[in-house]
């Protein structure tokens, strides 16, 4: 058993429909037992429970939160962050094949897997929904290097049979045997957890899209990640590519992968009809500003997929998106919804890459929050961890001030440690 001392911070509904949306204890007491959370609380009525010879890590004056989750990201991007190309399609051409095509060999897989993860870490997130390569042994090198640190981490093999380079092209009875294979391998394996990973609709077949459906509903525990309605020119791609569909995610639902656990990543240029259905079935929308922006893809619509009531939760989407970082990522999701025209609050930030992202992929009171039982996964952010922050925190009269000059001001500098079941994996070296 171990504790931590520090001001605590998690949420158990959404603040954006709930008034006590979250718990804070400024002097608050984390309780880990065994690789789990056993209390979380007041520091002054839980210390009197330790048992005796517990050791109490004492972190005041940091916060401490569920560590955060990004719900879609691409590993084999990480090298080729950051490259320039006007728009989405010119980008994949340039960037994306080429560097991906490199997934062959499973040794580069695993460089790049330790890396990803180690980045990851040292920015504060403990889990994530990623995408591999077309190449199962890019998904064998990177569920090998995440259970080596025991994190609880969502991957799946790229499938993709049309409309790309021959060198990253696998079939529709390939890709659905290699998918079922690494589910067999995978999921469920540790804290392993696998998705069924169609790029997205113009990259696959008719019969591709029917063999990961039918996946889908042989493994109904699986989770499924797929890209929809980024841009426009893709969007009217799709429109051309599959005619009788009434528009881009409907592709998707009429091979049955709208339900829970599916993660569609961006969800810009929805209509009300494509909200609806996302909200009836559960399956959940990953925004992706750095992305958005950096691409010039568009600008999520956050009032109207709350007036639908879809599951929200923020994702880097890195090498689209611009940082590791889940604190500029919400500096950048601040930025789409006042040009938007509407406000997205800190706390709503902070729950929806922690608690929000958890309900999205159906794993509430497994991570994403401090409640009693569920994975020990957190971090410690510290307010003072440039000058710049440490005057604008003195200056915090709020808990919603201090976290939005987090979001705002904040990076992987504001990370000092990170935790994985209970064990430290990353400490800031100062
Ligand atoms: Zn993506």
């Amino acid at each position: 058993m171990q504790a931590y001392r520090a001001s605590l911070l998690h949420f158990h509904e959404d603040p954006a429909f709930h008034a006590q949306a979250y718990e804070w204890h400024e002097d608050g007491l984390l309780i880990v037992d065994n690789g789990k959370v056993h209390t979380a609380g007041d520091y002054a009525t839980l210390h009197a429970t330790l048992r005796p010879n517990t050791e109490v890590h004492d972190y005041s004056g940091k916060l401490l939160l569920p560590g955060f989750i990004d719900t879609h990201v691409h590993y084999p991007q990480t090298d080729m962050i950051a490259s320039p190309a006007p728009g989405l399609l010119p980008w994949l051409e340039s960037y994306t094949f080429p560097t991906e095509r490199l997934f062959d060999d499973p040794a580069h897989a695993a460089v790049v897997a330790d890396f990803f993860l180690e980045e990851l870490l040292r920015n504060g997130t403990t889990t994530d929904m990623v995408y591999c390569t077309v190449h199962p042994q890019s998904v064998d090198a990177f569920f090998e290097a995440s259970a080596r640190r025991n994190l609880r981490m969502v991957a799946g093999k790229v499938m993709m049979d049309r409309n790309c380079p021959d060198f990253l092209r696998d079939t529709a009875e390939s890709s659905a045997r290699d998918t079922e294979a690494l589910i067999q391998r995978w999921h469920n394996k540790g804290r392993a957890l696998y998705a069924i990973t169609p790029r997205f609709a113009p990259t696959s077949t008719e019969q591709q899209l029917q063999l990961a459906g039918e996946l889908a509903r042989a493994y109904p525990d699986t989770f499924i990640q797929t890209h929809v309605s980024e841009n426009e020119d893709e969007c009217a791609w799709v429109k051309s590519l599959f005619p009788q569909s009434r528009s881009y995610i409907d592709v998707y639902d009429s091979y049955g992968m709208l339900r829970p656990r599916g993660m569609y990543g961006h969800c810009i240029w929805l209509n009300e009809r494509d909200r609806q259905r996302m909200a009836e079935t559960q399956a959940a929308a990953a925004i992706c500003p750095t992305s958005n922006l950096f691409l010039g893809s568009g600008l999520f619509d956050f009032p109207c997929a709350d007036a639908a009531g879809m599951l929200l939760s923020l994702a880097t989407d890195v090498g689209g998106g611009t940082s590791f970082s889940m604190l500029q990522t919400m500096n950048e999701a601040y930025k789409v919804a006042r040009l938007g025209g509407s406000y997205l609050p800190a706390l709503r930030m902070f729950y929806l890459a922690t608690l929000g992202a958890a309900r999205s992929m159906q794993l509430e009171g497994v991570i994403g929050s401090f409640k009693a039982g569920a994975e020990a996964d957190f971090i410690v952010i510290d307010p003072q961890a440039t000058p710049l922050l440490q005057r604008r925190a003195a200056r915090s009269e709020s808990l919603e001030e201090l976290l939005f000059a987090l979001a705002l001001l904040g990076d992987d500098r504001a990370v000092a440690a990170t935790f994985s079941a209970g064990r430290r994996l990353h400490a800031r070296s100062d």
